[in-house]
């Protein structure tokens, strides 16, 4: 299988981050291959194969994971040890109502699915606290990356200074075409106009709520690749309809 890894999050040798694609995995069209989402109609055997996989490449336990049951909202929760593997081997044991997870547990491996919705890392070094947010339209409308920060600093005190950020591969503005009723909810200034279209900047909008919670400029990262664009390597919901689900994936190890 092949991943992707955060370039400014690869000096920190205690952290497992990855952006898998959707190479190398055992699922069948229209889920081929590597989907890692238990919400798709995929056969779920299939997935906990794929799962498999992704975690003996990372060298961590499948049961480490946690993901959550994604509502495109602006909900964040703290994940202790006791929440240990929910989510991992099925949907029904994954975290309710949540879009962003936060926290300073060893060995567990935050994890968000995503077919074109940017998915969004967060570390902070001084406290060894991890973050991650699942930001679509809805969720991004709703502040998910601030609300991630936010969680941060007020239950681990990480500073925003100290904070790295990173932005998953996901559908760009190249091609996220949106109608009026989506357009009159953000800022002119993240949408594009071409050909009488409109275009959502999610990847810009994300970046400019992260700095505005005082995280700096040059400790974001943006993959700037498009899910669309390369549907040969990430799942697009937009393009394909019924497709499966990449994973973006952050955690610390013991
Ligand atoms: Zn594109």
């Amino acid at each position: 299988m092949i991943y992707m890894k955060f370039t400014i999050l690869e000096q920190f040798k205690s952290l497992t981050q990855a952006v898998s694609t959707r190479m190398g995995g055992m699922s069948a069209e229209p889920y081929a291959t590597l989907n890692l989402g238990f919400h798709t109609d995929d056969d779920a055997g299939k997935v906990l194969l794929n799962r498999e996989i992704l975690c003996n490449q990372l060298e961590i336990a499948l049961d480490c994971l946690v993901c959550a049951k994604q509502v495109h909202g602006g909900n964040v929760t703290v994940v202790q040890k006791g929440d240990w593997g929910k989510g991992s081997e099925d949907y029904e044991s994954a975290i309710s109502n949540t879009d962003g997870m936060v926290t300073d547990a060893p060995e567990i491996f935050l994890m968000v699915l995503v077919a074109d919705c940017p998915g969004i890392v967060f570390f902070d070094p001084k406290k060894n606290v991890v973050g991650i947010a699942h930001a679509g339209w809805r969720s991004t409308l709703a502040k998910i990356s601030q609300n991630v920060i936010g969680k941060m600093r007020e239950v681990f005190k990480s500073k925003p200074e100290d904070i790295l950020c990173g932005i998953s591969p996901s559908i760009g503005p190249c091609c996220y075409e949106v109608k009026e009723d989506v357009v009159e909810k953000f800022d002119l200034s993240c949408i594009e106009r071409r050909d009488n279209k409109f275009f959502l900047n999610l990847w810009e909008i994300n970046r400019l709520q992260i700095i505005e919670s005082g995280i700096k400029e040059e400790n974001v990262e943006n993959a700037r690749l498009c899910s669309s664009c390369h549907s040969e390597l990430f799942y697009s919901a937009r393009k394909e309809g019924k497709t499966g689900r990449y994973g973006v994936l952050i955690g610390i190890r013991k």
